[in-house]
């Protein structure tokens, strides 16, 4: 079922990069598409878009940890369950946005706001990615002024014992928000000691 975000790597690999989720951008660009001609209500592409994104969180989660989504614990489950509920509480605004007539004659507008909540699920992919490690954030999570452009990451140096890593937040690309600066500024690294981020 990970295979809904993109096929599992056969071999863990040192550079790995979360995936433009270009099917769910595609599939949430048909949805809008449907509401902004009327062949849908808001009500249908409402619920359409929550359970595609619902499921999609799941699926970068589980890629970015390279399992499959039946080996997701329930902590595991909470954890992806918050991002969603987050997700869908912004669609719920949008939709009302819908409903006050805001997207007529703005398809383009729409189309652009639907894009981004595909791109969120990179955030969830990096969640995945560094599971079992407390972070305080995650690349693309939306807690930076860059929201979901960002193109930073977090390499993660795993020490001695058991729960232990220095974790640092690495800039990428050429454009840098302030958040993201700070962030690697400060987060050069952080610490994680017997399982708890020491900041
Ligand atoms: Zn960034």
């Amino acid at each position: 079922m990970s295979d809904l975000f993109e096929e599992p790597e056969e071999e863990e690999e040192e550079e790995e990069e979360p995936e433009a989720p270009t099917t769910l951008k595609r599939i949430l660009a048909q949805l809008t598409q449907a509401r902004i001609d009327e062949r849908i209500s808001t009500d249908k592409w409402q619920h359409a878009v929550g359970q595609t994104l619902s499921q999609y969180h799941l699926a970068a989660y589980a890629h970015g940890a390279n399992i499959d989504l039946r080996q997701l614990t329930p902590k595991d489950h909470n954890l992806v369950q918050a991002v969603i509920d987050n997700q869908l509480k912004y669609l719920d605004g949008y939709a009302t946005a819908w409903n006050q007539g805001r997207y007529n004659d703005r398809g383009e507008v729409a189309l652009h706001r639907s894009e981004m909540y595909a791109a969120a699920t990179i955030g969830t992919w990096w969640m995945g990615k560094t599971r079992g490690w407390p972070l305080p954030a995650w690349p693309g999570d939306g807690t930076t002024q860059c929201k979901t452009n960002c193109n930073c990451s977090w390499r993660i140096d795993v020490l001695e014992g058991e729960g232990n890593a220095n974790a640092y937040w690495l800039l990428g690309g050429s454009d840098h928000c302030q958040t993201c600066s700070q962030r690697a500024e400060d987060w050069a690294p952080i610490q994680i000691r017997d399982g708890d981020l020491q900041i």
